[in-house]
């Protein structure tokens, strides 16, 4: 089926999962636009269900939401107290910060100070949680998190401490702070070992990796553990789509990770998903579009790198 297919490039504001810029392409099917942005060290059967949630997004929409707004945490990467204090004031009004810990290089009690100026700045009635990407081994993570947890006022929960589902599970039993799975299900054959041991109170959960809304729909249902939807650092049409997700859940009870809009030096929309009042709406099939006629910073390379591409996983 023919159809419009623009490829979009930004820099980012600061660097990210080692990108300093970030590239898509956005779709338009009958009902509006979808993302495919897999990264490029994706290869193409990894790629796929990143084009089947941007076809549905496209062709199809998306289940009708029970929510018209969903909370979203400010993200606070491994950066010293001082900016850590800013970045929370100037996240348009979030209540609910995730900090990036154990990060290579740092020291635990730098990242205790981090903590510290993040609870300064959000207030005694904020909400933090941790992000260690898998960078602590189980034992590691066992004593960070008491410090962490200490130095923080209280941690939300710690998201992904360590790498395998089974240390997931012993950090679980041996401390108090909850556990978040994130790379556990994006990137495993089976997400459902994380349920089987037993190791994680919440789950992340993305719509381009998983496949849509449909998908991450019908796994939130199949793990039967509270969800936090988060983006893969998408434009805001990527983002609408996570906000569909997020909008279509039975329940919410976390902020979601999708305030990440602000990276890009220039998103696709003229309307960015930028949050008001800690919150983002959950737009309807169609509504978040790239602005028209305006050329969205791609070069020619980087528009036929794109187009291979889509042809290779299978648009
Ligand atoms: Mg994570």
């Amino acid at each position: 089926m023919p159809r419009d297919v623009l490829v979009y490039a930004t820099a980012l504001t600061s660097r990210f999962r080692g990108l300093d810029v970030r590239d898509g392409v956005l779709l338009r099917g009958a009902v509006g636009w979808g993302e495919f942005s897999p990264f490029w060290d994706y290869d193409d059967r990894t790629s796929r269900p990143w084009l089947a949630a941007a076809l549905e997004a496209a062709d199809r929409g998306w289940p009708e939401p029970v929510r018209e707004r969903v909370p979203v945490n400010v993200t606070v990467p491994a950066v010293d107290p001082e900016r850590a204090h800013a970045i929370v004031l100037a996240s348009g009004g979030c209540t609910t910060a995730k900090v990036k810990v154990a990060e290579r290089g740092q020291t635990l009690r730098e990242e205790e100070a981090r903590l510290e100026a993040v609870r300064d700045a959000l207030g005694p009635h904020g909400a933090i949680r941790v992000d260690a990407n898998a960078g602590w081994d189980r034992e590691e993570a066992v004593t960070a998190l008491a410090r962490l947890d200490r130095a923080a006022g209280g941690l939300e929960y710690a998201e992904q401490p360590c790498a395998d589902v089974e240390d997931l599970a012993w950090v679980r039993r041996r401390q108090s702070v909850p556990v978040a799975a994130d790379e556990s299900i994006r990137r495993a054959e089976d997400p459902m070992a994380v349920r089987r041991a037993e190791a994680a109170d919440v789950v992340v959960l993305k719509v381009q990796p998983l496949g849509g809304v449909r998908a991450g729909l019908d796994l939130a249902e199949a793990v039967g553990l509270p969800v936090v939807v988060s983006s893969a650092l998408e434009s805001s049409v990527g983002i609408a789509a996570g906000l569909a997700l997020a909008g279509a859940l039975p329940e919410l009870p976390y902020a979601c990770g999708l305030a990440t809009v602000h990276l890009f030096a220039r998103d696709v929309s003229a309307h960015p998903l930028l949050p008001v009042d800690g919150a983002l709406p959950v737009p309807r099939p169609g509504e978040v579009a790239p602005r028209p006629g305006a050329s969205l910073g791609a070069d020619g390379e980087t528009r036929a790198r794109w187009e291979a591409r889509l042809a290779a996983v299978g648009g």
